[in-house]
């Protein structure tokens, strides 16, 4: 588990909630595969090794969890398919979750996490997660909505949530993702950004609903998190979780930073 602290005391962990397996085509678009299994090998059947990092966020004995990860509660055929491999960790109890948007991945881990309070959702998202679309359906999981209702609270970014944290619109990967900045110090893309290899414009995702619009969005962020020198989460990445963004003539990068206050801030 990585930690950091933000200069105003934010305590900051990055908690790995399991990997799991993605088609390697699938996550890097259409980018050829002799590029792509450079950064990512890739198995006997083109899945490359994916992680699911959370972000805990505490302060003044406060927590936020941003994504709950992939959670457990997967058919064993379904976990076959994934590759599913649930860690040990847990995010312990969390007064409030956050989610960057409502995949399985993202969403999954809401099964059986400790939550005393809000479940945070943006309005667009929640709306098009429960529509019966042919293209997203499998990535919406119906006993996961099911679990967040109870809990949900609806929100309409960009906004904050507490002192600490803000929650910006960041479409294009579905129409309500958000992605989190922590007292401008720490960025979580979410599927933004889901690995330090997507900080390379032209890999993005086939899951990405509209190719276009998170172009566009991410260049504008990646251009924020280089001049603001945010340290960057990727959610997915499991060789580099959390990096900085370099830009050299108009091509950004990924430059993996380690623990602690000193390098990370
Ligand atoms: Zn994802």
């Amino acid at each position: 588990m990585l930690r950091w602290e933000t200069r105003r005391g934010t305590g900051i962990e990055i908690i790995p909630t399991g990997t799991f397996l993605l088609d390697g085509g699938t996550m890097f678009g259409r980018i050829p595969k002799n590029l792509w299994k450079k950064w990512f090998p890739a198995d006997d059947q083109n899945r490359i090794l994916m992680a699911a990092h959370a972000l805990k966020v505490t302060s003044q004995g406060r927590s936020v969890l941003i994504d709950a990860g992939l959670g457990t509660l997967y058919d064993g055929k379904e976990a076959v398919i994934l590759g599913l491999a649930p860690a040990e960790a847990t995010p312990g109890p969390v007064d409030d979750l956050i989610f960057t948007h409502l995949h399985f991945d993202h969403a999954g881990g809401i099964q059986g996490l400790d939550l005393k309070g809000a479940a945070v959702v943006a309005r667009r998202e929640w709306e098009d997660a429960r529509q019966e679309d042919p293209l997203t359906r499998g990535s919406y999981r119906a006993e996961d909505l099911a679990a967040i209702a109870p809990r949900l609270t609806l929100i309409d970014p960009p906004c904050l949530w507490g002192d600490h944290i803000e929650i910006l619109p960041t479409p294009g990967h579905t129409r309500g993702h958000v992605s989190v900045v922590v007292d401008d110090e720490v960025f979580f893309p979410g599927d933004l950004i889901p690995t330090a290899a997507h900080c390379h414009l032209p890999c993005i995702m086939a899951y990405d609903l509209y190719p276009q619009e998170i172009i566009r969005v991410k260049r504008e962020f990646l251009d924020r998190a280089q001049s603001r020198g945010w340290l960057t989460v990727f959610e997915h990445d499991p060789c580099v979780p959390v990096g900085r963004i370099s830009k050299i003539n108009e091509t950004f990068k990924a430059v993996a930073a380690r623990q602690g206050r000193d390098t990370a801030m």
